[in-house]
């Protein structure tokens, strides 16, 4: 019942300190309560971290983080002496809701055998047998009993059938996040997208701790709409990357961002966080966050506080 996700941008991290990272925060978590835990990073043992990317693997077991953390270390094909200057890697702990507690059942859950998506998610979808029935009927084949494997799928089904070759990750999960009922706090990466992370949250809790060594520039990041209008893709007072994307307030080209179901996993690197609301998709991409909602409503704040918590 925790997520937790570690991006570092061009701040060079070995695997086994990524594992660190990710180990300690599901650690902070523990308190939540689960059964089983996972972890997604970027497989291979190139010296080229880029080749790397192109590849995930996972790591799943049932019980305490201590479990999964003795099974990291049983991996054999898994070089902890790798190092990647950028780098995506997801966690989980799982509070069984569909299916028993086992490993095929822990999160991360994914799009097919490939790993080409994969999603790490807390919550109950609860039209999930309908769209399970849908992508079978599509032909995409279920391995596990969860909720959450749907999603996994879906992303992968927009993807294979998108229009567009330049879709983005964004994009994609705001097509999935469309079609999900329920309550969610999830985070997915994809080979077909190295580097970046996209998170979305409905009901469940979700944020996101910043570090730089460099002061940011801004308290606040502006919401990008999708719909049409006055507002459509606003960067307010930031300068724009490109369509999607509004550049991050930090001067320099490292950053490191967390995703964490609670605020107490990220405090031991940062105390800068932008807590997510319902419906927000936030996305890093080229180590700049962005956070997107389809349409502007009535009363909606059109951006989110960098704040600042109190250390102990
Ligand atoms: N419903 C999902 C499952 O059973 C997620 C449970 C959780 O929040 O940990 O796998």
């Amino acid at each position: 019942c925790g997520i937790f996700a570690y991006l570092n941008y061009h701040v060079p991290r070995t695997r086994r300190e990524i594992l660190e990272v990710l180990i300690k925060g599901l650690r902070r978590l523990e308190y939540r309560g689960y059964d089983s835990a996972g972890v997604g990073i970027d497989g291979g043992n190139s010296k080229e971290w880029e080749t790397n990317s192109k590849s995930i693997h996972l790591i799943k077991q049932t019980g305490k983080v201590k479990a999964l953390d003795e099974e990291i270390h049983r991996q054999q094909d898994v070089d902890l002496d790798v190092e990647f200057d950028v780098h995506l890697g997801i966690a989980h702990t799982r509070w069984a809701t569909h299916g028993v507690p086992s490993p095929v059942n822990s999160h991360p859950q994914r799009s097919d055998k490939n790993n080409e998506f994969i999603v790490i998610h807390n919550g109950i979808i609860t039209n999930y047998k309908d769209l399970k029935k849908f992508l079978e009927s599509k032909g995409y084949e279920f391995e596990s009993e969860t909720d959450t494997e749907t999603i996994a799928k879906l992303v992968k089904y927009i993807y294979d059938n998108r229009e567009s070759d330049d879709i983005t990750f964004t994009t994609l999960v705001e097509q999935v996040t469309q079609q999900l009922e329920g309550a969610f706090a999830l985070v997915l990466k994809s080979v077909h997208y190295p580097g970046e992370a996209v998170g979305s949250r409905r009901g469940g809790p979700l944020l996101i701790g910043v570090r730089s060594d460099h002061k940011l520039s801004t308290d606040h990041i502006p919401i990008l709409y999708r719909s049409s209008g006055k507002d459509k893709k606003s960067c307010n007072t930031l300068p724009r990357m490109d369509e999607d994307t509004c550049l991050f307030p930090v001067d320099e080209k490292a950053v490191e961002y967390y995703f964490a179901s609670d605020a107490s996993a990220v405090i031991e690197h940062t105390n800068r966080v932008i807590f997510l609301e319902d419906d927000d998709i936030a996305a890093v991409r080229d180590g700049r966050l962005s956070i997107h909602r389809i349409k502007r409503t009535a009363g909606d704040h059109p951006a989110r506080a960098i704040q600042t918590l109190q250390m102990e």
